[in-house]
């Protein structure tokens, strides 16, 4: 149907990587549970990268093993390289997701490759993947700003692109990074995109730095997009901007869609709950507007 959205809840991988506290793995399967009581099918579970680099989701495999990957939930995991995604095959994943930066500057940075070097990489994990039957999702950063080089060409998302499709993603992730640009630059990005692929393929990956993600998944909404990535409680902050907020609020997005007469099918207050969990557990206050309006 055309007007239910899909959601993928990032916060145990993108939220939490971005946290300072280590959660404990008993508590992650527990928010995960209240997460999927809210309603949530698509849940981004970690990331399976060198555990000095993310010490936050250290407990990637420990978690893992407590999952059911019978039942009828998409659980993802971010696999940069081939050893991760053995990893991922070998604890049940059926879906993993590959990152790839517009930017050759955050790339350097973020990855420590340059973008044809990463794009080499995922080759390697795709052909892989799709050897085992896993479903390949794929994200794009700095679509439109980057912290290191400002304003981004489309071009160079463009090209990510046809090389994520070529690879098989089944769905690429328009990661607007530093919550920047505005629903107008979101429109000229979207415009060429949308001349060469379906809006089908594409997920909206905000962040409300600046407030303004609602308005970018408001003009995404007009332009055909129908999924959308966030973060229970407006987990995980922003690196780049000091003491922001990161990526845009699940609460702020389902109360926006459900509002405007969309179809989420996620449970505000059961996700409420969830947040107040995990709230707890990281001894800080989460700021999502619709989470501190109806807590
Ligand atoms: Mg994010």
């Amino acid at each position: 149907m055309e007007d239910e959205i899909k959601i993928t809840e990032v916060a145990l991988r993108d939220g939490l990587q971005n946290e300072k506290k280590f959660i404990e793995t008993e508590s992650k399967f527990k928010f995960l549970k209240l997460l999927e009581e809210a309603g949530f099918n698509h849940i981004e579970i970690t990331s399976f990268v060198r555990k000095d680099k993310i010490p936050a989701l250290a407990d990637a495999e420990e978690f893992s093993k407590k999952l059911n990957f019978n039942d009828d939930k998409s659980y993802s995991a971010l696999t940069p390289n081939s050893i991760g995604l053995e990893k991922a095959i070998e604890l049940g994943y059926k879906e993993i997701a590959i990152f790839g930066a517009a930017s050759e500057t955050f790339s350097k940075k973020n990855i420590n490759a340059t973008i044809q070097e990463s794009i080499e990489k995922f080759k390697e994990v795709s052909i892989k993947a799709k050897q085992n039957s896993i479903k390949i999702r794929a994200y794009i950063s700095t679509i439109i700003h980057c912290p290191y080089e400002g304003k981004i060409d489309s071009e160079k998302v463009i090209f990510l692109i046809e090389e994520f499709l070529n690879q098989g993603a089944y769905e690429i992730s328009l990661g607007e990074t530093i919550g920047l640009a505005t629903s107008f630059e979101v429109e000229e990005l979207l415009s060429k995109i949308l001349k060469k692929f379906p809006a089908k393929l594409f997920a909206g990956h905000f962040h409300d730095t600046y407030s303004f993600a609602l308005g970018n998944v408001s003009k995404s909404l007009e332009m055909g997009i129908r999924s959308f990535d966030s973060s229970a409680g407006g987990l995980g902050g922003c690196p780049y901007a000091n003491g922001a907020s990161g990526n845009l609020a699940t609460e702020d997005l389902v109360f926006f869609l459900e509002s405007s007469g969309y179809k989420t099918n996620i449970d505000l207050e059961k996700l409420i709950l969830a947040s107040k969990f995990i709230e707890e557990k990281l001894s800080r206050n989460l700021i999502s507007k619709t989470y501190l309006a109806k807590k």
